[in-house]
């Protein structure tokens, strides 16, 4: 049985740097913020190519610090995608606006640019292109709409470090852009994290006084604020696991080329790596026709799977009072019946690369017959 995502390894392969960060936090006394998470903030934007970064206690606060920093809020509307995790257009409404969703590209699966001219009102201010799967969104023809109109652009970069768009790293494609740490992602903690990069150096103070109860001076609150702080071991487990991103990233890379290579002519669709970009291979995604049974065929030969999105977040319940009915966005209506993920993390070995190809071709052979 190949695990879907396995972290043990991992931490096998950097406990003695690990252990030494963890022991020197619980030396400090210091476990919220501090020297540990400036650090980091610092290495990450360097890493980023961008002038300054705040760190928080989720992705998802990243997002709506970001929101929040960019001056978005109630009567705004913000173009993004319905195939995405939820978080992209919960955060929109976390700040009262109110999320205008685009199709995606049927190759990239990320957002359609052409369909973003044609969403913007009066009421747009920004527009939140999603870098999915750890590939870049096509951000030139998105960001000369942004500029033609005067709109933000925020990167949700959570499943993307280290990608590059013409060259240029993502989180400095936009006006801000948000990453997560969550455990899973190319770059994870262990615990939540996230952090807003960005080279305005007014919204980056804006997101640092959000995060900490709008505090510039102790017991003097500024601004109406949160407590969305990154912890002291997350920043120094982070400033570890981030010198080691280059060397896991290659290592998702090879995976994924070796399974281009293993499933070459098997009948499904594979990931489809954009020319104007590096992906990073988040996650390597199929699409086939019957996915469930598909599913099925390879859980009984010891290959998990996963869903990355089964349904898209407009025809989520909790976005029904937006008003999109079924048929609104095709191509990720499509996307979210077809996809399905493969085991995808830098430890995986060729034997089980080999293996899970292999279950992949015997599973599309038994579907189809
Ligand atoms: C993971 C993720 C988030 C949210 O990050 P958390 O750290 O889990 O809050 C937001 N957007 C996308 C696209 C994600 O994959």
């Amino acid at each position: 049985m190949i695990p879907f995502v396995d972290f043990r390894d991992q931490y096998h392969s950097i406990k003695p740097e690990i252990d030494a960060a963890i022991a020197r936090v619980l030396e400090s006394g210091q476990f919220i913020l501090g020297e540990e998470v400036a650090a980091f903030e610092r290495e990450f934007a360097d890493y980023c190519g961008v002038a300054h970064a705040a760190a928080l206690n989720s992705g998802t606060s990243a997002l709506h610090l970001a929101l929040l920093a960019a001056d978005v809020g109630p009567g705004d509307e913000v173009i993004t995608v319905p195939f995405t995790f939820v978080a992209t257009a919960a955060t929109i409404v976390y700040v009262g606006a109110t999320p205008v969703f685009v199709d995606v590209d049927d190759r990239s699966l990320t957002m359609d640019p052409e369909a973003v001219a044609a969403a913007i009102t009066p009421r747009t201010k920004a527009i939140v292109p999603v870098h999915l799967y750890g590939q870049p969104a096509d951000m030139d023809p998105i960001r000369a709409v942004a500029a033609e109109h005067g709109l933000i652009v925020i990167e949700d970069a959570a499943q993307a470090h280290g990608a590059r768009y013409r060259g240029v790293r993502v989180g400095g494609l936009g006006d801000l852009a948000c990453f997560s740490f969550y455990p899973t992602k190319n770059l994870g903690a262990y615990g939540e994290g996230g952090i807003v990069v960005t080279n305005d150096v007014a919204c980056a103070e804006r997101v640092r006084l959000l995060r900490d109860w709008g505090q510039a001076r102790k017991y003097e609150h500024t601004i109406h604020a949160f407590n969305m702080r990154m912890e002291a071991l997350q920043g120094a487990i982070l400033r570890v696991k981030l010198r080691h991103l280059p060397e896991w990233t290659a290592a998702r890379r090879r995976i994924a080329a070796e399974y281009g290579r293993a499933l070459d002519g098997c009948g499904a669709r594979l990931p489809v790596e954009m020319d104007y970009g590096t992906h990073v291979y988040h996650q390597y995604t199929l699409r086939v026709g019957d996915r469930a049974a598909f599913q099925e065929s390879l859980r009984d030969a010891g290959v998990p799977t996963a869903l990355h999105y089964p349904v898209p977040v407009h025809l989520q319940p909790a976005y029904g009072y937006l008003g999109y009915a079924p048929g609104s966005f095709p191509v990720a209506e499509r996307a979210a019946r077809e996809t399905v993920s493969l085991p995808m993390y830098p430890e995986l070995t060729n034997e089980q690369v080999q293996h899970v190809a292999a279950s992949v071709r015997r599973a599309l052979a038994a579907v189809s017959t």
